[in-house]
């Protein structure tokens, strides 16, 4: 092999080391490292997976998208929520099941009537990528709902954690659905210092499909998402009324203070 490209693998070694230690402060294995870290949280997930759901019965925030089990209607709220605040969505989502109750019948709509819609949702290119989604659907979907993460990432603008939120809501699946405001919580949770790009780290993922289980998965992700935006702030986190302050890494530290 040429020195040339001896050299450029190491610097590739090197930069995925680097992304590795933002959160592995050990040179040892990082699947290794990860394992025992998650291993470490597992316990405490029992304990804090029933806390969690406890404060949400008392305080989950009520959305209409949160009481339909018409798929097509979950999607859609999902694709208008991203970037967007829950408060922006609500007029969008309210005028647009009345409209339209399914794919076929958004489909059918004058394209004008939906840019219209949409437009209020802040983001112009919003509307061409839900239109491109509703078509979609009315192409692909209009006999069958979709069911796997396959199904669902298949769908222009579906990701995994759309994918995921869906999932876990319409069927119940173990789909821990991960964005940045999620990705705080565990790392916190854990200990493990912030990043932006946390909610890409194995050791999160990790520790989030580990927590997506059991009897209530349908309102685990709902419920950390809750949780985050009340509680677990992104600045000021409430630690010191928090009902994980005794289990959480950094609700320790910032109490004991
Ligand atoms: S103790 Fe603080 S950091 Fe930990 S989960 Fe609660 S609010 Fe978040």
């Amino acid at each position: 092999m040429s020195s040339n490209r001896l050299s450029k693998k190491r610097q590739s070694r090197a930069k995925s080391n680097r992304r590795v230690a933002h959160g592995f402060k050990h040179s040892y294995s990082e699947s290794d490292y990860r394992d025992h870290l998650v291993a470490e949280c597992l316990p405490h997930f029992r304990t804090i997976r029933p806390r969690l759901l406890t404060w949400f019965r008392q305080h989950r925030r009520d959305f209409p998208w949160r009481r339909t089990f018409n798929w097509f209607h979950l999607l859609m709220a999902e694709m208008m929520l991203r970037r967007t605040r829950a408060d922006q969505v609500l007029p969008v989502y309210l005028e647009f099941t009345r409209r339209y109750k399914t794919a076929r019948s958004a489909g059918q709509a004058d394209s004008g009537e939906l840019d219209e819609l949409f437009y209020t949702l802040g983001l112009h290119w919003r509307s061409k990528q839900l239109r491109s989604t509703i078509q979609y659907i009315q192409d692909n979907y209009n006999k069958r709902q979709p069911r796997t993460n396959l199904d669902f990432q298949s769908i222009p603008g579906v990701g995994d954690y759309s994918s995921a939120m869906i999932r876990s809501r319409l069927y119940g699946d173990r789909a821990a659905a991960i964005d940045s405001n999620v990705a705080r919580f565990f790392a916190r949770v854990s200990g493990l210092e912030p990043h932006p790009e946390n909610r890409r780290n194995p050791y999160i993922i990790q520790l989030a499909d580990a927590f997506v289980r059991g009897k209530y998965v349908r309102d685990l992700n709902i419920a950390i998402v809750d949780f985050a935006a009340l509680v677990c702030l992104p600045r000021r986190p409430l630690c010191q009324s928090c009902p994980l302050r005794s289990y959480c890494a950094t609700g320790k530290k910032n109490t004991s203070k």
